[in-house]
């Protein structure tokens, strides 16, 4: 087994390892900065690195363009990001980890693009350990380019978006800091906004536009909750005495021809419906 990258020559770290991810078709293993130099100009190169040879790779890196660096990151609406290794796990418990994550993003049929697979290994390191997901959707800030999740927990809604090999960007909103959530939708990429006392944050989902709705509806319930009735005039049962007065009141309305007759009776009932 080869323990050099087979495009800079550097001995591979644990880091570049981990996963067992950079095998190359023909044997040859890259070292994360080196996949994230060609990934960079091929993203494709991520789903299918087996099929590529280290000649393609070297091909790859000399004829092509290195994809611009995203400035968003700078953007100071975005919330601070929470870091996103915040678990440190061993190597074993993050396997064991993921294993069950997969296993339950599985169980909810989660429907996401093939572009979200670094998102979904970061989530060991995200997550609590007992904390579950509930549902789970592709989503990225809007104006942005970086696939992303936006997922939800008993706790909390989070947003992942992972350039490969750079870290984590990694958002979360407590459900105590949500006031509601909306969704708007568009034919092309329908927005779900997480509203905060002070922020609004706004996602946009391009991989499944039914799917995210589907999502919005899930995080609809949990965070839309009824407001409760402030207009207590249907709900409180009035005194006899009330509603004498009330009626008195309508009479002289009545006279000093302010309500019509049928007015008059309109209120009357609605009055009497109170006793
Ligand atoms: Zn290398």
């Amino acid at each position: 087994m080869n323990d050099h990258c087979g495009l800079c020559g550097n001995k591979l770290t644990s880091m570049d390892t981990m996963l067992g991810e950079n095998l190359l078709s023909d044997g040859n293993i890259l070292c994360n900065k080196c996949l994230e130099k060609a990934s960079n100009i091929n993203q494709e190169l991520l789903s299918d690195l087996h099929q590529f040879s280290i000649k393609d790779i070297q091909s790859l890196i000399q004829s092509g363009t290195v994809v611009q660096e995203n400035t968003f990151e700078d953007d100071e609406n975005l919330p601070l990001a929470v870091n996103s290794n915040q678990n440190v796990l061993s190597k074993d418990l993050y396997k064991k980890r993921l294993k069950e994550i997969k296993r339950e993003l599985e169980g909810l049929k989660a429907n996401l693009s093939m572009f979200t697979k670094g998102e979904i290994k970061e989530l060991p390191h995200i997550l609590g350990l007992d904390e579950t997901i509930l549902a789970i959707t592709d989503a990225q800030f809007v104006k942005t380019t970086d696939a992303g999740i936006l997922l939800v927990t008993p706790k909390r809604i989070i947003s992942v978006s992972k350039v490969m090999f750079s870290l984590a960007k990694v958002h979360e909103y407590l459900n105590e800091n949500i006031v509601e959530v909306s969704f708007v939708k568009n034919f092309l990429s329908p927005v779900i906004k997480i509203h905060t006392a002070d922020k609004i944050a706004e996602f946009e989902s391009f991989f499944n536009k039914d799917y995210a709705e589907d999502f919005y509806n899930f995080i609809g319930k949990i965070y839309n909750k009824e407001k409760p009735q402030t207009n207590s005039e249907e709900v409180k049962k009035f005194s006899s005495e009330e509603v004498f007065e009330q009626l008195e009141k309508l009479a002289q309305l009545r006279e000093s021809g302010i309500l019509t007759e049928e007015e008059f009776a309109e209120q009357k009932k609605k009055l009497l419906d109170k006793l």
